[in-house]
């Protein structure tokens, strides 16, 4: 098979990426190794996705926003960083007028349904659900890229785009170096019902020994995310739903009474990922591909959304001036913007993780330290604030 542009993976980023070349004139084939119920009815999995301004924007310009039922976004209006039993918190408020929230928390099958939705009938796409990636060529100058289906079957592009998620074996194929960090760790992620009221406010608490957060959803729901030792975090996800939602309130010190689960659990062992290159011959990454975040920070899915309009924009252009779309010069604009995007975010967040989950004592004064500065720097809240709302 031979087309323009071949995506492996029909995650949110892939399937993003496919619907911002639509204009594009390119004969595009999406591949993507889950079958087709996958892509189009994706199941719940725990993630709810904090989006920021930036990110709905892209969305709506895709089409996917409006495909969202609104009542599964929910508004996120401040937030709230605090440290074992210390009474400091960080504290984000949002601002007034279009600003008058953080970002919006949609969970993350509702996106990925909904950019489905925006791309299955694309002309010029060529969406293929059962088409596993085994092994890839990136094509040297001249030469096309190729991708070897499980099946047998060679897809060839001018363009290759790898979005097949943080442990990508396409990556790995093409020759590309990642540092690849398991941490030992993994997040249970379950929805639950509360009696209090969250106030829209989502809550990180680097406790002694375990991370929590509370994610604000519609009505007196949140969805309840734990960080433990990666054995413990199975263990606790294996309780049944009422020791669960008692174990919950529990850890939460009962802040927002008590707890109920209402949805399945679910289990992710925490890797961090960066790619040393997001660009090599005819290929380019996005998504989890190109850099795996840590999802404390809530960046994963925005990176990956700013990375493959980036470069969507960077391929649209030389398509309009007649050029290959794979040309050097054009995959290097998005390699070199998008790794600026990227670097600061992924290091700070990794700092972050660090001096939040070592349990010695200096780094424990340390992060008690960094609270009560940060909650009295002038420009700590309005740098986070607008980050967020840009
Ligand atoms: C618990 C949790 C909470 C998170 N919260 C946030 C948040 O609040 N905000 C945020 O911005 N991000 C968040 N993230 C990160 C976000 O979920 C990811 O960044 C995002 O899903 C990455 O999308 P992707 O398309 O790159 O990869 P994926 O979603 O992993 O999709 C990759 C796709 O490629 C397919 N594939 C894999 N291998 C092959 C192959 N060989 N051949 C064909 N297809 C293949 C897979 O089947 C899959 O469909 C969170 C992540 C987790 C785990």
């Amino acid at each position: 098979m031979d087309c323009d542009v071949v995506i492996v993976g029909g995650g949110p980023a892939g399937l993003a990426f496919a619907r911002s070349l639509e204009d594009s004139g390119l004969r595009i084939v999406l591949l993507e190794r889950a079958p087709l119920a996958a892509l189009a009815t994706p199941r719940f999995d725990g993630r709810e996705i904090a989006l920021t301004h930036g990110s709905k924007r892209i969305l709506e310009q895709l089409g996917a926003w409006a495909r969202i039922p609104a009542e599964e976004i929910a508004p996120m209006r401040a937030a709230k960083v605090v440290n074992g039993d210390s009474p400091f918190s960080l504290n984000f408020t949002a601002g007034e007028g279009e600003a008058d929230r953080l970002g919006w928390l949609v969970p993350n099958h509702r996106i990925r349904a909904a950019l489905y939705e925006a791309v299955k009938d694309q002309p010029g796409l060529c969406l293929v659900p059962g088409a596993e990636v085994v092994h890839a060529r990136s094509g040297a100058t001249g030469a096309r890229a190729e991708v070897l289906l499980s099946s047998g079957e060679v897809v060839r592009a001018k363009l290759l785009v790898v979005a097949d998620s943080r442990l990508s074996k396409t990556r790995e194929a093409l020759g590309i170096d990642a540092d690849v960090n398991p941490l030992g760790r993994s997040m249970m992620v379950v929805r639950v019902r509360h009696e209090l009221p969250h106030g829209a406010t989502a809550l990180e608490w680097f406790d002694h020994r375990q991370t929590l957060a509370l994610l604000p959803l519609n009505g007196n729901m949140a969805g309840a995310v734990l960080t433990l030792p990666e054995e413990a975090a199975r263990r606790v996800a294996a309780f049944d739903d009422a020791s669960l939602g008692r174990d919950l309130t529990r850890r939460f010190r009962q802040r927002l009474g008590r707890m109920e689960v209402v949805s399945d659990r679910n289990v992710y062992p925490l890797v961090t990922t960066w790619a040393h290159q997001f660009v090599s011959g005819r290929a380019a990454l996005i998504g989890d591909a190109a850099v795996g975040m840590h999802p404390v920070t809530a960046h994963g899915f925005n990176l990956g959304l700013g990375g493959q309009a980036l470069l969507a924009a960077e391929v649209l252009e030389a398509v309009r001036r007649g050029m290959d779309p794979a040309l050097p010069a054009v995959l290097r604009r998005f390699e070199s913007g998008h790794r600026a995007a990227c670097k600061p975010l992924y290091t700070g967040t990794n700092l972050l993780v660090r001096l939040f989950t070592d349990e010695r004592l200096p780094a424990r004064a340390m992060r008690h330290a960094v609270l009560r500065l940060g909650a009295g720097l002038p420009f700590v809240r309005p740098t986070v604030r607008a980050m967020l709302t840009h």
